[in-house]
């Protein structure tokens, strides 16, 4: 007899980025944001008092969930539920929608910590192949149906990929899945649009938002998911009471305060991409269509284990996905302008074209 639990012995952990200790590389290998963090937060973080990190938190978060709720046009704090990151977010949706024994849907390839959570669940992870152009099959939902899920984790923008599910496909799969429809807007502030509007339209659906990538706040841990009542008050329960700290509560409600910074470092992260996309393309890489702060790019001439390598002796970090469809593609973070430029100039070398 095994110590621990068979479906953790048999499940392989998920791996997260490098967070590098050693030396400076530039890192565009975990789709950080380049700019600091709202000077508004920046403020509050400055305001917070020591003396108040002797008592816990407000277990609800209920300041920021009623800025969040105000921000996003929801009715109510009732609509938000704050969590620990939205990686939190999305383990309290897999304890509250999946039975052990059930089974969760994701597209594949996405965000490769959904299979990770239906492991820890003791569930099944039910893996809906994505087309040649990374879209959403038209039988998404049957096939999710079919094989018992009552969970559909969906990436708009989808990750690593970095395209953007047409909204109408998006509202079908909704329409069609009997189960919760999670609609994980990681990126969802880089993309021309978004299903914030869906929680009202549908009574099984979640949008989750993180605070890591527009918002420049990765290190502080926050993400909201947004639902009707009748799904946040059954996620409410399980939870950690204290899933976020005092400190970050008051960092996020600066930050979501903010809109106009947020604005306008998401403008210049969307004019970086672009121009750098028509770059890769006339070095002549394969550029997937990005809706998001980073590209899945197919490099020229040399593989992408190669190109990965040679970047980082070049001090230049991305993040490479072994395996079928991933394997010829690697996801490059977008940085500021200057560390770009120096990433264009390892790749041209790489490709042997200067
Ligand atoms: N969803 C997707 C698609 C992601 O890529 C990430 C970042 N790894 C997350 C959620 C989680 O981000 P965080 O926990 O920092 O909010």
């Amino acid at each position: 007899m095994s110590l621990w639990r068979d479906n953790i012995g048999r499940m392989a952990g998920y791996v997260p980025g490098e967070q590098p200790q050693d030396r400076r590389y530039i890192k565009l290998n975990t789709n950080e944001n380049p700019y600091p963090p709202s000077p508004r937060a920046l403020a509050a973080l400055a305001a917070f008092s020591g003396e108040r990190l002797r008592l816990y938190p407000d277990p609800a978060a209920d300041v920021l969930r009623d800025t969040a709720a105000r921000v996003y046009g929801l009715p109510g704090r009732d609509w938000v539920l704050a969590g620990n990151g939205s990686d939190d977010l999305l383990t309290i949706g897999t304890r509250t929608f999946v039975d052990q024994g059930g089974a969760l849907a994701h597209p594949e390839p996405s965000y490769s910590l959904y299979p990770v959570l239906a492991g820890l669940q003791g569930a099944r992870a039910v893996a809906v192949p994505l087309d040649a152009e990374f879209a959403l099959p038209a039988d998404a939902a049957a096939q999710a149906t079919a094989a018992g899920c009552s969970l559909f984790f969906l990436a708009r923008p989808n990750a690593p990929t970095g395209n953007l599910f047409p909204r109408a496909v998006v509202e079908t799969l909704c329409r069609e899945f009997a189960g919760v429809v999670w609609i994980d807007e990681a990126y969802g502030d880089f993309a021309p649009d978004n299903c914030l509007d869906f929680p009202a339209r549908f009574p099984n659906v979640v949008v989750s938002r993180t605070f890591s990538k527009s918002y420049s706040l990765a290190g502080a841990r926050l993400g909201l998911a947004l639902a009707r009542p009748e799904l946040i008050g059954q996620m409410l329960k399980a939870k950690d009471s204290y899933n976020v700290d005092a400190l970050t509560q008051a960092v996020g409600v600066a930050a979501l305060a903010d809109q106009a910074y947020l604005q306008d470092r998401v403008a210049a992260i969307r004019r970086t991409r672009d121009r750098v996309a028509a770059a890769l393309v006339g070095l002549g890489c394969v550029v997937c269509p990005s809706a998001s702060n980073f590209l899945f790019v197919k490099p020229a001439r040399i593989p992408a284990a190669a190109a990965f390598a040679g970047l980082r002796e070049h001090g230049v970090l991305v993040r490479y996905f072994p395996g079928d469809r991933t394997g010829e593609y690697l996801r490059i973070t977008v940085g500021t302008d200057e560390e770009m430029d120096l990433l264009l100039a390892a790749m041209r070398e790489l490709a042997g074209a200067g």
